[in-house]
């Protein structure tokens, strides 16, 4: 079974709700835990409220989320065209945050990479990030 969407939005923080409603709701069709769904939930509202937060300081821009589901598995895009990563390991570093002063604490990719299987980021200054994460439904021994 392969299933996919695409969710293009404002970046304003309403639609971290958003959007974490609309995956939950999209991976419902892959019989997921509450457990699983929670994860994937948070995982979509830190790099979703990154992408608000930091992706785009000044003003409202376009986030994009991609979804695909195939067999048991759950692969997401969130993608951003604004102001980019120079460093990404360093980002990705547990309690690493560049804006301490919105008390921020640096927790968002060690959250991302706590509740999914994978996370992966591409980003250019400049150019843009997107998040890749991927997990795997039913790992903790139901059906499927
Ligand atoms: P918290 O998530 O705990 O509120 P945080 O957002 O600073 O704090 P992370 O989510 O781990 O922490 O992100 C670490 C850093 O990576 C951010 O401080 C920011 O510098 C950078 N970053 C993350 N996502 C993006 C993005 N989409 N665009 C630009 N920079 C980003
Ligand atoms: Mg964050």
């Amino acid at each position: 079974m392969k299933n996919e969407m695409t969710l293009a939005f404002d970046s304003i923080s309403q639609n971290e709700g958003f959007a974490r409603v609309a995956v939950a709701a999209f991976v419902t069709q892959l019989n997921p835990t509450l457990e699983e769904v929670a994860d994937i939930k948070t995982a979509v509202s830190e790099a979703v409220t990154n992408a608000i937060i930091h992706g785009y300081p000044d003003g409202v821009h376009t986030i994009v989320l991609r979804a695909v589901l195939r067999d048991q598995t759950v692969e997401l895009w969130i993608s951003d065209e604004g102001v980019g990563i120079e460093d990404v390991k360093k980002a990705m570093e547990p309690l690493y945050t560049s804006r301490p002063e919105l008390e921020r604490s640096g927790m968002g990719f060690m959250f991302m990479e706590a509740f999914m299987d994978q996370v992966h980021v591409e980003s250019a200054p400049g150019i843009g990030t997107t998040v890749y994460m991927k997990k795997k439904i039913g790992a903790a021994g139901q059906e499927g």
